[in-house]
């Protein structure tokens, strides 16, 4: 089950992190460390699944869900939101947002992949029409 992933994730070590446990599962991963890029990235490759912080600077996660849940092809993959359980209310926003799914910071490597890996097969969206 070799999933397209893109991360996007403003720290380096995150990134590194989540890249590396990924791809020992042989997934794909791409990187975007900004909002902005990240969005550009997904409509270019089209990944099987987001992995979306939500502490970004600029413009933060929840802005990027909704841009993604707002375009008619990006809307389908399923997006996991990636923060801080310090953050009361991110969990609620974030699936407020379009967030499928949500992992808390920090990553239990124990856990983690197991995680994303229940995303990458769901059903297709109920339309909202
Ligand atoms: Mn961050």
């Amino acid at each position: 089950m070799k999933a397209k992933i893109l991360l996007i994730e403003d720290n380096p070590q995150n990134r590194y992190l989540a890249r590396f446990m990924l791809e020992q599962r042989g997934h794909d991963i791409s990187e975007a460390e900004t909002g902005p890029l990240g969005l550009e990235m997904a409509a270019k490759i089209l990944p099987d699944l987001i992995l979306l912080d939500i502490q970004l600077p600029g413009m933060d996660g929840h802005a990027v869900a909704r841009m993604l849940k707002s375009d008619p092809i990006l809307r389908t993959i399923p997006i996991v939101a990636v923060t801080s359980y310090a953050m009361a209310g991110d969990r609620e926003r974030g699936l407020a947002s379009g967030a499928e799914g949500y992992i808390e910071k920090p990553i239990d490597p124990e856990s983690f992949v197991a995680e994303v890996e229940r995303f990458l097969h769901l059903p297709e969206q109920e339309s909202a029409s």
